[in-house]
């Protein structure tokens, strides 16, 4: 019997060395392969005689093994096979499959399923011994992203073997809500379905198991928080005083939130605070002008950002904002020994790497930036330092404000929800294959006759995905190759520059600078530039693929044009030329406020599809997202009866650490 704590290891079919792959997956227990979910299914429960197969239906139907041979035909070796029933025969073929003739006894009964096409023959079947309790064929078969090398029969059949010797659990929620599926069974019917409308509500079981486990953790941060809470105690004389060196004037929505943050500062308690406002909204000065209070207080102040790229962003953002402001870029391998502190006040920037740091910098105020899951891992990382300091968390997720204080109580709130002045939002167009040529002409022209702007494209993939259901989708690599070939005829001049995750640091440094120094005119990228980045000169973007992004993520890359005011555009190339996901991308392209997107998003998505949701990006939610109000408001009602069950423990693994939000 396994439970959901066994350690992987320790399950039939997993070797040392599978464990460890799958360790690298952060898959550590039976819990965690579980939740390991299918992407999607394949249905093969149309069962059928041999003479009711029609071409192009995917069917299961039994059969009995008449012949079986392997040849070869040049390099490839072929195997076919003739099975029959008692309404008739049909040919199987394979591929390079010397192994399923072994398999094929003479005689023998047998499950097969897969396509005839209109030669009568059915190529590459899968096959299965004949049981009343199939995996591979004669019903919803799961189909999974893939992992630690397994194929898909094998993660199939060890997954199967898992449930079947699943050791059952206690599950509270059942009992406060007749109506909630108990969460291992809503575990087994995503794997193995009886039909698909059971999946949906079986997601949902995971989504309100996560939206619980959240509302705990919040409660108990909230005391935690409470428990600990003396803090660094600022003098502001003058909270409305902002640096000459800031060009422009405050909104009055990024002034109420600058009062709000001051106003905590000063007090003796430690500040929780979370800082909302849409992409593009001006989040970064707020932050800066708390650094500045801080270092003139004589402390020491750390920001993180998500991104070594972003890192070095802000440290030039800051720079410009607040020339006088002593500022240091730490990198992972910073030393930070005492003498390497610097003797002044100091404002660390940095990504994760500087929250192992923490400890000598001895901050007073502490801000993440571009975060999505909110106060668990910020909590964590400020754990050990003896004084608590203040901490602000910035985000751009769009969450309604009522939801937010619901879900989380331990944060204090401040909103921007106002765009500086004088913001044209970018003009948005979805562009349908046949205009691509037409759009590379476009894009030449425009870059032609202005010398200042940056154009981004982006691409979902760095490499060709070795998914073949993705493989049509450019890598960022070949619209690479092939944009300089395109340009080299029309425009030599022009500064082309590739930007990726998996790049070497030194040159993942040196293309930001020169973007950020404007020394580029089309960066060919990918969605490592969704968060954050604010390159002033950026006034195209185009997005490669915009189906396979959800709607925050459009939004966020968006974002990144028309910073400074000036016209800007965003191209959305996309190969479905209708039906929901052309729909949602017209939502897309006529809509600009992030927080009606994202509900616009789950109105259209409804309940029916919340697959996809690990492929967004945006947030580390793994199984529901900000949005979907319903299930917030009934994980509270749940959550309040649980109250009194005082040791209810969720299920799900509680994630610590907060990973980066971006995928490549
Ligand atoms: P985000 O909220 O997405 O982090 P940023 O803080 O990066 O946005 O700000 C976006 C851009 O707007 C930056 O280039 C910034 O200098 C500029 N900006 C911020 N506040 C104002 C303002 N009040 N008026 C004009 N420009 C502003
Ligand atoms: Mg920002």
């Amino acid at each position: 019997m396994y439970s959901l704590d066994t350690p992987i290891i320790a399950v039939t079919g997993i070797g040392e060395k599978i464990a460890l792959q799958l360790q690298k997956n952060q898959i550590l227990t039976v819990l965690d392969l579980l939740l390991w979910l299918p992407l999607r299914y394949e249905d093969r429960s149309t069962h059928l005689t041999i003479d009711q197969l029609q071409v192009d239906q995917l069917a299961t139907f039994t059969a009995q093994v008449v012949t079986s041979s392997n040849y070869y035909k040049g390099r490839r070796s072929i195997q076919s096979a003739t099975v029959k029933d008692e309404t008739g025969k049909i040919k199987l073929m394979w591929f390079n499959n010397k192994w399923i003739i072994d398999r094929l006894k003479k005689d023998e009964l047998m499950l097969f399923s897969g396509k005839k096409n209109d030669r009568g023959v059915i190529v590459q079947p899968v096959v299965e011994t004949l049981s009343e309790n199939t995996i591979h064929t004669d019903r919803l078969v799961p189909i999974y992203s893939q992992l630690a090398g397994f194929k898909q029969g094998s993660l199939r059949r060890i997954l199967k073997n898992i449930i079947d010797q699943l050791a059952e659990a206690d599950d509270l929620i059942t009992k406060l809500d007749p109506t909630a599926l108990n969460f291992l069974n809503a575990l087994k019917t995503l794997h193995f379905p009886d039909q698909s409308d059971h999946v949906i509500a079986a997601r949902e079981r995971l989504a309100l198991e996560e939206m619980l486990q959240l509302i705990k953790r919040s409660h108990q941060i909230k005391q935690e928080w409470e428990e600990k809470n003396k803090s660094y105690q600022l003098t502001i004389s003058d909270p409305n005083f902002i640096p000459s060196s800031i060009p422009f004037k405050l909104t009055s929505a990024q002034q109420k939130a600058m009062a709000e943050i001051l106003l905590d500062l000063t007090k003796s308690s430690s500040m929780n605070r979370l800082l909302i406002g849409d992409v593009g909204s001006g989040k970064t000065v707020v932050a800066g002008i708390a650094c500045y209070h801080t270092i003139n207080n004589g402390f020491n102040a750390a920001l993180i950002a998500p991104t070594q790229i972003l890192a070095q962003q802000h440290l030039i953002t800051f720079k410009n904002l607040f020339p006088n402001l002593p500022i240091q870029l730490l990198t992972a391998k910073s030393k930070l020994t005492t003498p390497e502190v610097n003797d002044q006040p100091t404002l660390y920037i940095g990504t994760h790497s500087v929250i192992n740091k923490l400890i000598q910098i001895k901050p007073a105020l502490v801000i993440f930036d571009e975060q999505h899951r909110f106060g668990v891992s910020q909590r964590a990382a400020t754990l050990d330092l003896e004084i608590q300091p203040h901490t602000l968390t910035m985000s751009a997720t769009p969450i309604p404000r009522s939801l937010m204080l619901t879900i989380f109580s331990h944060l204090k709130l401040s909103v921007i929800d106002q765009m500086p002045e004088g913001r044209i939002p970018p003009q948005t167009w979805i562009v349908p294959a046949a205009k691509r040529q037409e759009s590379y002409q476009w894009l030449s022209q425009q870059l032609q006759g202005n010398q200042t702007q940056t154009a981004i494209l982006v691409c979902p993939f760095i490499n060709k995905s070795k998914n073949e259901e993705f493989a049509h989708i450019p890598s960022a690599s070949e619209r690479f190759d092939q944009l300089k070939a395109f340009f080299a005829k029309q425009q030599p001049h022009l500064r082309i520059a590739l930007l990726h995750g998996k790049m070497k640091k030194k040159d993942k440094n040196q293309i930001s600078q020169q973007l950020f120094a404007q020394q580029i005119d089309l960066l060919i990228t990918t969605p490592v530039v969704e968060v954050g980045i604010d390159v002033p000169t950026a006034s195209i973007i185009i997005i490669e693929a915009g189906e396979r992004f959800g709607m925050a993520s459009l939004h966020q890359l968006r974002g990144r044009v028309g910073r400074a005011g000036q016209s800007s555009y965003c191209l959305v190339f996309t190969s479905k030329e209708s039906g929901q996901e052309n729909a949602r991308l017209k939502e897309f392209s006529q809509n600009h406020d992030g927080l009606k997107l994202a509900e616009l998003d789950l109105q259209r998505r409804g309940a029916g599809d919340l697959f996809g949701l690990r492929q967004h990006g945006l947030d580390n939610l793994r199984f529901t997202d900000w949005t979907n109000l319903s299930l917030i408001s009934q994980a509270r009602k749940i959550y309040d009866q649980l109250e009194t069950e005082a040791n209810w423990q969720s299920f799900l693994p509680i994630q610590e650490t907060s990973s980066s939000p971006v995928a490549n």
